[in-house]
């Protein structure tokens, strides 16, 4: 029975399913699920789905069938976490126009030394 169902769920050509299919114990090592790309600090990129996962669910009730999406890892791409945007927009924001060097007065519009040179 076993058996029968991961081969049922097996089609690595796509010549069933339309897409290469795989039963979890044999997805390939390149590809991963959205889940994982994401725990890795990655996203698909410009990929569409590379293949798919189905397995049965063991949820009480009748048997399903579920699915979820795979992706080439080597054709991923960095996540764009706003942390980094942050990181390199935040400093430019803060430092004078003048010098740029020192930190920002917010109420003078640039840092306190160039303010005094103004002024002088
Ligand atoms: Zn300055």
């Amino acid at each position: 029975m076993a058996r029968r169902t991961r081969t049922r769920l097996w089609d690595p050509s796509g010549r069933r399913f339309g897409i290469p299919t795989h039963p979890r114990k044999k997805v390939p090592p390149h590809l991963r699920t959205l889940r994982q790309l994401a725990a890795e600090g990655l996203r698909p990129g410009d990929q569409g789905p590379q293949a798919q996962v189905l397995w049965c669910s063991r949820v009480p009730g009748p048997p399903r069938v579920r699915a979820a999406y795979l992706y080439d890892v080597r054709l991923a791409m960095p996540k764009r976490t706003p942390g980094r945007r942050t990181r390199t927009a935040a400093p430019k924001g803060r430092t004078c126009p003048e010098c740029l060097t020192q930190p920002i007065d917010h109420r003078l519009g640039v840092c306190p030394d160039c303010a005094e040179e103004a002024a002088a």
